[in-house]
């Protein structure tokens, strides 16, 4: 018995240490990345729900590892937070981002995640302004996602950038609404342009009473206090025709594109496959 227990240990023992080294090693690539030009940004279309014609973007990053490979956000960006590494890569991504906009049709906005790490830096509204003038994107077509758990901390700092940037005319968006806590109160305590419902709420809308619930509660609330709604992850065009009958703003999802490189962004298609929606 006490040899196996002793087994079990090592074994453990072992692969912890096998966890705790890839995880240094992945800390070390990090580092290199930036550098290396290793990161991407995909974009995924954001279309309005009642005209069906395409009017923003998503930056997603990608990471695309020499040996694992293109590595999504959810595998690194939690680690970069750790490691301090989110600061540079969120300039980055801001950078990029606006840079990339401006070769796009004026109607086009391009959201960008914000990470709480950025937040913290104190030199958030610097960088920010300084992606703007640098690529010459005007203010109006940048949006920024800041997520409600985001906002559990430092309230008032936050709260303090938050109005900063919104005062220069970037829009203000509550990304992941419906997973956090506190959600209906902080729709007064900051002053969000946009709401973006959770995809969660979505794969449930046609199967699960209380996700319908929730979206039309948003949706009215919403409507009361002037901000526009976007739903995220619509795969479907039954998920599609729901929300857009309930009144919401703005879709995203698989069903109108899932997220490319910029290189295959293609806004007369996606112009297109909109018209197409709307006479179907
Ligand atoms: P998010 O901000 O909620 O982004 C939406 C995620 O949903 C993206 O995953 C997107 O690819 C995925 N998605 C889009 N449409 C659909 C759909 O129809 N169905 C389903 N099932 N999923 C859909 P992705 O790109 O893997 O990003 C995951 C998360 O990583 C993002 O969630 C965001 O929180 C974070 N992230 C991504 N890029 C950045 C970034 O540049 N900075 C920061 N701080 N976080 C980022
Ligand atoms: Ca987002
Ligand atoms: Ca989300």
């Amino acid at each position: 018995m006490k040899s196996e227990g002793r087994n079990n240990f090592s074994f453990f023992d072992e692969e912890l240490s096998r966890d705790a080294s890839s995880r240094l090693q992945l800390i070390s690539d990090m580092r290199a990345a930036l550098s290396r030009k290793e990161f991407e940004l995909h974009y995924q279309p954001v279309f309005d729900a009642k005209t069906s014609r395409p009017c923003g973007v998503e930056a997603l990053v990608r990471w695309r590892h020499p040996v694992m490979g293109l590595m999504s956000p959810d595998r690194f960006i939690w680690l970069a937070e750790e490691t301090g590494l989110m600061e540079p890569l969120g300039q980055w991504i801001l950078e990029q981002a606006c840079l990339d906009a401006v070769s796009w049709p004026d109607n086009i906005k391009v959201a960008v995640n914000l990470s709480v790490a950025q937040f913290r830096s104190g030199t958030l509204f610097d960088v920010i302004l300084c992606a703007l003038v640098e690529s010459g994107l005007s203010p109006e077509r940048l949006e920024l996602e800041i997520t409600e758990s985001l906002l559990l901390q430092n309230k008032e700092s936050h709260s303090v950038i938050i109005q900063q940037l919104k005062n220069i005319g970037v829009t203000i968006v509550l990304d992941d609404f419906g997973t956090g806590y506190a959600s209906l109160s902080y729709l007064t305590m900051f002053p969000f342009d946009k709401i973006k419902i959770d995809k969660s709420f979505t794969q449930g809308l046609s199967s699960r009473v209380d996700c319908a619930a929730v979206v039309a509660s948003v949706l009215s609330l919403a409507r009361g206090l002037d901000i526009a709604v976007t739903v995220e992850g619509v795969e479907t065009k039954e998920q599609f025709e729901l929300l857009r009958a309930a009144g919401v703003n703005q879709v995203q999802g698989y069903l109108f594109g899932r997220p490319s490189p910029m290189a295959d962004l293609n806004f007369p298609a996606l112009e297109r496959m909109g018209r197409a929606e709307a006479a179907a």
